[in-house]
């Protein structure tokens, strides 16, 4: 059976047909994605899957990673941080590491690039590609993944002078788009059913969880997914359960993360966390490689409850992934989270670790609302969020730059032409 028939058993045939009809004028279309990381991170996890199933829908699709030295990442990580809202001075010497970084990944990448008829850049880091590309035949679309209704103003504006060439960006929601001389298009991101991350599960895979981290289970246990970020405001976490430790003094907490291989921050993060943990044998912070994803998978259909307590977030994959399994989720109310947490539905919005912890006793106290609350998450992920959704907004999109000239666009007229022919 091929990939597109295991889609359909989840989205319907519909969905499918639709996809094919839109890919159609794509057929052996060489289109491109490049970002810095193969694991670790939405942006990998969004890739992994997108290819192939571009590939099955007859598009000629790759994925290309750049590489760098230290100073590249700690330069990238200070403009994630600084388009996300930090007031952090770049040196020049940092960004001539950036643009030198980004000419020589253009030399190694140049032939697949300037063939390519749709190129898709993900994030800031491979953002500088594009000017070593001036006999570029496609279309270059820069994709920005981040939060970034509020950067520093001195780093957009560097920024903005890479992006202002692109033929279009795409950002995840309407609150993080800034004006810019070329389409822009709202994309929010996605996850994919059949990935480890999210397939069903044996009830003896959570188990296994259970006994491998020494989980109780007949005790109530919460979880964040996170890289060590301060974005992710892990220790607002831990003071939310602390404050919900109080009233229910049986409860465990789970802060599982691993390294994304492009985030230089992580270990200084995780040395505070381990510290604000210190002494609580039921804080368990665990250090996952990179392919836990079937780990990751059981430790969220083990929560009772999914924390997502952000204070930044592009989307927040991790919301996502909690809400398909059936778990409400407590969220930080930014960025993405707020497209996915719909307050008192699907999960609740909260700002302080005061009001996460009300949020944790009101769902403990009451399973049936948990369990209300995760069936509606699930089916709002089903709609809206699900990885083929998110591959028909991109042949969308393409569909309307290859027609971009035009002042029509006929989304359905191959399929109308076959079904003539087929008369
Ligand atoms: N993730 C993982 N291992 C970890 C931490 C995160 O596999 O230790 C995954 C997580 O399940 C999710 C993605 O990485 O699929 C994180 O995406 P999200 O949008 O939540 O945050 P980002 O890291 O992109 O800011």
């Amino acid at each position: 059976m091929s990939l597109l028939d295991d889609y359909a058993q989840i989205c319907g045939n519909d969905v499918i047909a639709h996809l094919q009809q839109l890919a159609a004028p794509f057929h052996g279309a060489r289109v491109v994605h490049v970002n810095s990381t193969r694991v670790g991170g939405g942006v990998a996890e969004i890739l992994t899957k997108m290819i192939p199933l571009m590939q099955e829908l007859g598009i000629d699709a790759s994925w290309e990673v750049i590489t760098g030295e230290s100073q590249f990442y700690e330069c990238t990580k200070g403009m994630h941080n600084t388009l996300q809202g930090n007031q952090i001075h770049l040196s020049d010497k940092l960004l001539g590491v950036y643009e030198r970084t980004n000419a020589e990944n253009a030399e190694s990448l140049r032939e697949s690039l300037t063939e390519a008829d749709f190129v898709f850049i993900h994030d800031p880091q491979p953002a500088a590609l594009l000017q070593h590309f001036p006999n570029r035949k496609g279309k270059w679309i820069w994709r920005c993944h981040i939060d970034a209704s509020h950067p520093y103003r001195p780093v957009w504006k560097y920024l903005r002078k890479f992006i202002v060439p692109y033929d279009a960006s795409i950002f995840s929601l309407a609150a993080f788009a800034h004006e810019l001389p070329h389409p822009i298009y709202l994309i929010p991101p996605s996850i994919d059913p059949l990935s480890d991350k999210n397939i069903e599960l044996e009830p003896g895979a959570v188990r296994q969880v259970y006994e491998k981290y020494r989980l109780d289970p007949e005790r109530p246990l919460i979880l964040q997914v996170s890289r060590f970020d301060r974005f992710k405001d892990p220790i607002g976490v831990i003071e939310a359960y602390q404050l919900a430790k109080k009233y229910l003094p049986s409860l465990q907490l789970v802060l599982a993360g691993g390294e994304a291989t492009d985030d230089p921050e992580g270990g200084v993060v995780l040395g505070e966390v381990q510290e604000a943990a210190y002494g609580d044998p039921d804080i368990h912070i665990l250090l996952l490689p990179s392919d836990a994803h079937l780990e990751i998978n059981a430790l969220q259909r083990a929560a009772d409850i999914t924390l997502q307590k952000s204070i930044r977030e592009g989307f927040g994959l991790t919301v996502t992934e909690a809400m398909w399994k059936g778990k409400p989720v407590i969220g930080g109310d930014v960025g993405g989270i707020r497209l996915q947490v719909i307050n008192h539905h699907t999960g609740f919005l909260a700002s302080t670790p005061e009001g996460a912890a009300l949020r944790i006793r009101y769902l403990l106290y009451q399973p049936e609302k948990i369990r209300e609350m995760g069936e509606k998450a699930r089916v709002f992920v089903r709609d809206n969020f699900l990885i083929t959704r998110h591959l028909r907004e991109y042949l969308a999109l393409m569909v309307a730059l290859l027609y971009e000239s035009q002042d029509r666009i006929e989304l359905s007229c191959s399929s109308l032409n076959q079904e003539i022919h087929d008369l």
